[in-house]
This record gives structure tokens, C-alpha cells and sequence, in this order.
């Protein structure tokens, strides 16, 4: 996969080189390339903000810079791409591609943004079945709205929020984004099984987070791995963890709870819901609990 990241910062994405995604880099699964913003001014101070229009504390960052960037990385990665003779797995350009024509290839845009769609586990898959992924990250109040809109006219553009806060900028975004992106690439983790169970697997049960884990040694300061673990069973085993999965969603993630579905589980486990105070409501065709009963 190719990513580029166009940013005023270029030395914030350092830890790109670092640990799975840096050795993925290392062995050519990844091919990151790092653009500073402000090789597109062209005034001595290197601008890259200006006042808001309509007034409004904070600055904006203009719409030129952040133009000739993309149309570089643009021409830049589709030109790599075809000399790779990768030309054929990128997304086709938007608009692109009438009958006879060889599609340009273009990257799918991902545009950080405290007010975009939430960056979930679910996109995060979708991501990494692109080729090329190009991330805009922002500072100040963001992006002139325009330049999303003029992108959104040449590529995909994906405008992501990684949770409900506000970061000063978009730079640990991108570095949220391409971890979670990159471990899903086949190869990148060294056991493929790793991110079966992990919370959020998509599969039958995604709105799941994963249970407590343990390692070596069996006691450690009087405190004892749960028994069912040491077993050797691995029927019981599987059914312990997803049982824990079940507590520990309904402990810190009650919205979580109520996505799920009676069908997606077995007798053993809908006992096992109802040993937790789960109870299936009909009518509202979700799990309440005990406490959901108490309020009304
Ligand atoms: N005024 C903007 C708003 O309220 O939506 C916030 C701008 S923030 C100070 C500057 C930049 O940080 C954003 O443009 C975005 O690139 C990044 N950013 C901040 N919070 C983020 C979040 N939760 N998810 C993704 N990016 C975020």
C-alpha cells in the first residue's frame, strides 16, 4: 500500500518508522512518503493560514498551498504507481475512465476531522483495501472547505474522526489511522489469527469487545490465572473468553450492547446474558437490563 501524508509537520509522523508499522515499512508492504505543506507556499513567510471569512476567532488554512500539494502527490503517486506497474489496483480517478480510456489511478483522500464520520474498526478494514490511501491532515481551524470539495471532484475522500475530542492537529490522527490500517494488511502481523478476537473483529459479533488476557506465570502477587485458562479445554476456554467479552461490553460500552442481536446467540449464551441481568425486549427488539427495568 501506498500512503502519502501531506502536513506542516513533517517530523510528528516520526514514529511511522517505529515498531509493526515502521517494520512494514522496512519490508515493502508499506511505502509512506512524507510532504511538508509549505514546499507549496510561495510567499517568504510561508503562509499557510489566513483570517476566517465571516469573522470567528482562530485561522484557516488556505486553499492554495494545500491544492498544489495534492495535484503533486497526485501526478507524483500515479506516475509511481504506473512504474511499479501497480497502475491497475488503485482506485480509478473520479469521473475518469470513459469508454477506451486508461483509468488515472488516484488515492483514496482521508481528511481528519473532529466533524467527520467516526474512524471505527469497520473503516479502518475498508481503508486497507485500498492501494493508496493520501491523508491531509489539518492545523488551526482546518482546511478552506473548498479544497475538500474540489478533491472530493478528483478522488474518494473520506473525512474521519478518531473519537469525540479535539486534537490541536491532524498529525496523531494519521498516525491512529495507519497503525489500525496497517495491521490489518495481509503479512504486516506476524500470526494472521491475531486480530480475530480482537474488540471490534468484524464477524458475526463486531459490537464486541474483547475480554481480560493473561500470560505467565500462572500466580503472580497472589493473584491467580482464572482456572478455565489452564484447562487445556478449548470449548470451555472459548466459551469463558466470550463470556468475559459479553461482561466487559456491557461494564464500559451500553451502546455497544445495544446493537446486538438474540439470534446471534446460542442457549448456553443467552443464559450467560441473563446470569449478567440481559433480558431480550421484544417490543423494542434489544437487550435491556436490570437497571434499564429499575428507571421505568
Ligand atoms: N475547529 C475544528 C472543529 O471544531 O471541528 C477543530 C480543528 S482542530 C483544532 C485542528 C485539526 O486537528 C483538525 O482540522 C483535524 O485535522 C485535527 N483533529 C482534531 N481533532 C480531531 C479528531 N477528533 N479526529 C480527527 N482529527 C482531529
Amino acid at each position: 500500500m501506498r500512503i502519502d501524508v501531506v502536513t506542516i509537520f513533517p517530523e510528528y509522523l516520526e514514529p511511522l518508522n517505529v515498531s509493526l508499522v515502521g517494520k512494514a515499512r522496512a519490508r515493502g508492504q508499506l511505502d509512506v512518503h512524507l510532504h511538508d505543506l509549505r514546499s507549496w507556499t510561495t510567499d517568504v513567510h510561508r503562509t499557510v493560514d489566513d483570517t476566517p471569512y465571516g469573522g470567528g476567532p482562530g485561522m484557516v488554512m488556505k486553499p492554495e498551498p494545500w491544492g498544489a500539494a495534492l495535484d503533486a502527490v497526485l501526478a507524483e503517486g500515479a506516475e509511481a504507481l504506473a512504474a511499479d506497474g501497480d497502475a491497475a489496483v488503485g482506485d480509478a480517478a473520479v469521473g475518469d475512465a470513459a469508454d477506451g480510456d486508461v483509468a488515472v489511478q488516484v488515492p483514496t483522500l482521508v481528511v481528519p476531522t473532529p466533524s467527520g464520520r467516526p474512524f471505527t474498526q469497520e473503516l479502518a478494514q475498508e481503508l486497507a483495501g485500498r492501494s493508496w490511501l493520501a491523508f491531509a491532515p489539518a492545523r488551526y481551524e482546518g482546511i478552506d472547505r473548498r479544497v475538500i470539495e474540489e478533491a472530493a471532484t478528483r478522488m474518494p475522500v473520506v473525512e474521519a474522526s478518531i473519537g469525540d475530542y479535539v486534537l490541536a492537529g491532524g498529525e496523531v490522527a494519521v498516525l491512529v489511522m495507519v497503525e489500525a490500517i496497517a495491521r490489518l494488511l495481509p503479512g504486516v502481523l506476524g500470526n494472521a489469527e491475531s486480530h480475530r478476537d480482537d474488540s471490534f473483529a468484524p464477524g458475526a459479533m463486531a459490537d464486541l469487545l474483547e475480554g481480560p488476557v493473561y500470560t505467565k506465570p500462572a500466580e503472580w502477587r497472589g493473584r491467580e490465572v482464572p482456572e478455565v485458562l489452564l484447562s487445556g479445554h478449548h470449548g470451555k476456554i472459548a466459551r469463558w473468553r466470550r463470556e468475559q467479552a459479553f461482561a466487559r461490553t456491557l461494564a464500559h460500552r451500553p451502546d455497544l450492547v445495544a446493537r446486538w442481536q438474540q439470534g446471534a446467540f446460542d442457549k448456553k449464551e443467552r443464559e450467560a446474558l441473563s446470569v449478567l441481568g440481559l433480558r431480550w425486549d421484544e417490543e423494542q427488539g434489544r437487550f435491556r437490563t436490570t437497571a434499564d427495568a429499575v428507571e421505568e
